[in-house]
C-alpha cells in the first residue's frame, strides 16, 4: 500500500495558495534516503553520490542533496550551469555526456569536473577543444544482453553509449600518452532495476575490467562509477531495493576482486537519479471532469506535460484519491489529461474509489524524471514545484509558467514585442 507523504488537510491548505497541478517534494524523505545510501557505502572511504541532475534539475533540491554530501552528475551545458549556481564545482561534478556538443568539455574542465568520455573519438575531440585533463573517465559498454537474477535485463548491445573493451584499453593508453594521470571507469547497463543484485553484478564486471585495464595499460584507476539504474517500486505490490544489502554486495565484490589486485584505494561513485528522488515527489492534481462513453474517464487538471512517463513508456504511477484511502476501489477509470493526444492518460483501467469532481489526486513517485521531462505541447504550461519542508511548511521552489514564459522566445517578433 502506497501512502502519500502529505495529508488531505495539508493539501487543502496548500491549494489555497498554490493552485493544482503542482509537484511537491518531501525534504525529510530525500534526506533520510540520501543518508541511508551514504551509510550503505560508508565502507568505501572515497564514496560519493553524484545526483543525476536530469532527474530533477531544481537548485533547491540539489542544495538539499549537497548538504547530504552529494555532488552532481551533468550531461549538458545548462546542467553544468545549474551545478555551478548551487556551488557544486570541481570534483563535486561528474560530466557524463554523450554526443557532446562543442564547448561543453571546456566548461566542464573550467569547473574542474570529472569528465567521462562516452566514445574513443571523444579523445581527439576533447584534446583539440581544451586538452585532456589530468583525471579522466571512460564509459564502458560490454555489448550483448545483460541479465540480472530476477530476469530484469537490458540490451547494452543496442545502446548508443560507451566503448567496447578493446576501445577502453586503447583509450586508456592514448589518454596516458596525452598526459592523463588518474582514471575512472563508468558504465550504465540497466535502468530502474528492482533487485538488490544489479549493482553488485555491475560492480563485478567493472572491477574485473579495472584489474585488466591496470594490467594492460599500467594506469592508476582512481574511481569506478556504477552510475544510475537502481530503481524504485512504482507498483504497490513490488518490493523495493534494500540499499544496505546492495552496498554490502558491492563491498563483497570489491574485497574479492580489487583488494587482492592491490587496488583497495579505488573510490566508488554512483550517479543515481530515480533512487534519490522518485518516491519523494508527488504530482498533485484535481478531478475537473468526468466522462461516460465506451469507458469511464476522469479528466484531471494535470496532463502528460507535467508527467510524461505513462505516455512515453506506459509507465505505472500509483494514484491515491485523497480522503478516500480506505474506500473500496470499485470503479474502473482511465485518468486523463487535456492534451489532444490519446496517450495522455495517467492511468488506464485503474480501479479506484469513486472519484467526485473536485477531488484531489496524488500521483505517486514523480520526484525523478517527472517535472524534468516536461514540455509545452498544446501550449500547456509547466507547473509549479513545491518543497514540503521538515517542519511541515511549504516552500515554492519553482513558480508555474505563465503565458508570458511560453511566448518569451517570440519577444523579438512584431506579434509579441513589448
Ligand atoms: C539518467 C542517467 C543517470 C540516472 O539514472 P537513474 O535511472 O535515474 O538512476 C545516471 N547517469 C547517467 C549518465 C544517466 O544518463
Amino acid at each position: 500500500m502506497k501512502r502519500p507523504f502529505v495529508t488531505l488537510e495539508q493539501l487543502k491548505e496548500i491549494t489555497k495558495t498554490y493552485p493544482t497541478p503542482f509537484h511537491i517534494y518531501d525534504e525529510k524523505g530525500i534526506r533520510e534516503n540520501a543518508r541511508l545510501l551514504k551509510q550503505a557505502f560508508s565502507w568505501n572511504p572515497g564514496f560519493k553520490e553524484y545526483f543525476a541532475v536530469k532527474a530533477e534539475p531544481n537548485p533547491y533540491i540539489m542544495q538539499i542533496l549537497k548538504e547530504e554530501g552529494c555532488g552532481a552528475d551533468c550531461s549538458s551545458m545548462t546542467e553544468l550551469m545549474l551545478s555551478e549556481a548551487v556551488g557544486l564545482v570541481g570534483s563535486d561534478i561528474m560530466f557524463s555526456s554523450n554526443d557532446t556538443p562543442a564547448g561543453e568539455f571546456t566548461k566542464a574542465k573550467e569547473l574542474g569536473a570529472y569528465i567521462n568520455l562516452d566514445d574513443y573519438t571523444m579523445i581527439d575531440f576533447i584534446e583539440q577543444e581544451c586538452g585532456v585533463p589530468e583525471t579522466i573517465c571512460c564509459r564502458y559498454n560490454p555489448g550483448g544482453v545483460y541479465t540480472v537474477s530476477n530476469g530484469i535485463m537490458d540490451n547494452p548491445g543496442d545502446a548508443k553509449y560507451g566503448m567496447t573493451k578493446e576501445q577502453m584499453i586503447d583509450a586508456y593508453k592514448r589518454l596516458k600518452e596525452l598526459g592523463a594521470k588518474h582514471f575512472g571507469i563508468h558504465s550504465f547497463l540497466v535502468s530502474n532495476t528492482v533487485t538488490n543484485d544489479y549493482y553488485p553484478m555491475l560492480a563485478r564486471t567493472l572491477f574485473e575490467l579495472a584489474v585488466e585495464l591496470k594490467e594492460k595499460t599500467g594506469v592508476h584507476i582512481r574511481f569506478i562509477n556504477l552510475s544510475g539504474g537502481v530503481g524504485i517500486p512504482y507498483k504497490p505490490d513490488q518490493k523495493g531495493n534494500d540499499i544496505l544489502v546492495i552496498g554490502e554486495g558491492v563491498r563483497k565484490a570489491y574485497e574479492e576482486i580489487l583488494v587482492p589486485a592491490g587496488m583497495g584505494d579505488v573510490a566508488i561513485f554512483t550517479e543515481l537519479g530515480r533512487f534519490m528522488l522518485a518516491p519523494y515527489g508527488h504530482l498533485v492534481t484535481r478531478a475537473i471532469h468526468e466522462k461516460h462513453i465506451y469507458k469511464e474517464y476522469i479528466g484531471v487538471d494535470a496532463c502528460a506535460v507535467n508527467l510524461m512517463r505513462p505516455a512515453m513508456y506506459g509507465a505505472y504511477h500509483h494514484i491515491t484519491v485523497m480522503g478516500k484511502e480506505n474506500e473500496p476501489c470499485d470503479h474502473k477509470y482511465d485518468v486523463t489529461g487535456s492534451l489532444c493526444e490519446n496517450n495522455d492518460k495517467f492511468a488506464i483501467d485503474r480501479m479506484l474509489p469513486k472519484v467526485d469532481m473536485g477531488d484531489l489526486l496524488v500521483i505517486h513517485d514523480t520526484g525523478a524524471h517527472g517535472f524534468a521531462m516536461g514540455y509545452n505541447y498544446n501550449g500547456k504550461l509547466k507547473s509549479a514545484e513545491l518543497l514540503l519542508r521538515e517542519d511541515g511548511t511549504t516552500k515554492l521552489i519553482r513558480r508555474a509558467e505563465t503565458p508570458a514564459d511560453y511566448f518569451a522566445t517570440l519577444d523579438f517578433s512584431e506579434f509579441f514585442r513589448k
